[in-house]
């Protein structure tokens, strides 16, 4: 089993398979990307991805999620997908949505039931100025295929003021007739994402904005749980917020991330690296180095917690972003 000094037991392992996108959304991605950025990256073959986490299987990993960048823009994704389905763990993915009608039958053959999408407005035009594509249809029509096709479907949305705050009620009026799990994100801080504090909003400001129309109730979390759920009664959706910048989760945090790189980090915003794909490269055992990171881990942000309240006065986190580390 992978327990920190804290005693926490590690047995979610997030997987970047790759740092492209198909998209830009702009609190994601910088706009002005230097030119090649995306070319030669060194990243791990399928085979390697298969290797790796085998041995966090090894020592307890029970869940896995498949991330990016895009992950269903990686031209191996299915194979990918498939080698991990053969693990006894419980495989998830997170994608923007767009090429999920090319794997539906995958996730269906290969025992995926959980999918995120993330969808950050429900206006069309909205979107194309949010991730600089015009994709919002299709991602809407899959949304739509992975509910008629029985998968429980969590939307991720960043909320962010002045760009789609005024959205949150029409968020919550979809969850009325339909079946999704609708999840707002506080904004956080990356490189190149032009985050500002006063453009976060936070989960009170969010849970004052539903109640102007809505009665909810709290709904139980599990142990793990990064989102505080909720629903209103009758919806036959719910809606959770992810509250990572005004009240992180750090003391029961059960996960790890490994790059498409295949580097470990055990924080989203810690500093500190271990290359397991050199590692394995070099024939050297990486079990070890896995125990170890996982023994080094802060209690809280990666370190970053010096100030109270740290997300909101304090921007100068990890010189990278989500589609580096995986969201
Ligand atoms: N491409 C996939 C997708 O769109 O879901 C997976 C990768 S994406 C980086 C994973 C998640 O990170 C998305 O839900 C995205 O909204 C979220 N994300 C990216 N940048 C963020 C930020 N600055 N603050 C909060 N969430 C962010």
């Amino acid at each position: 089993m992978l327990i920190d000094n804290f005693s926490r037991i590690h047995n979610y392992l997030r997987i970047s398979i790759t740092d492209k996108c198909n998209l830009r959304c702009s609190y994601c991605i910088s706009e002005d990307l230097p030119h090649g950025y995306f070319a030669n990256q060194i990243k791990m073959s399928s085979e390697e991805i298969e290797k790796i986490a085998s041995v966090f299987v090894k020592l307890g990993v029970n869940k896995i999620r498949i991330t990016g960048g895009e992950p269903l823009v990686r031209k191996d994704a299915e194979k990918i997908l498939r080698n991990l389905a053969k693990f006894p763990v419980e495989l998830v993915i997170t994608t923007n949505g767009v090429f999920v009608d090319e794997f539906i039958n995958v996730f269906k053959e290969i025992g995926i039931k959980s999918v995120n999408v993330s969808l950050d407005t429900l206006k069309k035009d909205r979107f194309i100025e949010i991730t600089r594509r015009d994709e919002f249809v299709r991602v809407k029509n899959n949304i739509d295929l992975l509910l008629e096709n029985n998968f429980h479907v969590k939307v991720n949305a960043v909320l962010q003021r002045g760009i789609n705050d005024d959205e949150i009620i029409d968020f919550i009026d979809w969850t009325k007739d339909t079946p999704v799990h609708v999840r707002f994100i506080e904004f956080m801080p990356f490189s190149g994402n032009d985050w500002q504090n006063h453009k976060v909003i936070s989960h009170k400001q969010t849970l004052d904005e539903i109640s102007k129309k809505f009665h909810f109730i709290e709904l139980i979390n599990e142990k793990n749980d990064t989102a505080k759920k909720y629903f209103v009664p009758n919806h036959k959706g719910t809606f959770a917020i992810i509250s990572t910048m005004t009240q992180p989760f750090c003391s029961t945090c059960n996960r790890l991330r490994l790059t498409s790189d295949g580097k470990l980090y055990n924080c989203l915003f810690g500093k500190e690296e271990t290359d397991l794909l050199t590692a394995l490269r070099n024939n050297i055992d990486i079990e070890q180095l896995i125990i170890n990171n996982v023994k080094n881990k802060y209690f809280m942000l990666g370190g970053n917690n010096e100030n109270e309240n740290w997300g909101i006065k304090n921007i100068d986190t990890r010189k990278k972003s989500m589609i580096n580390i995986g969201g």
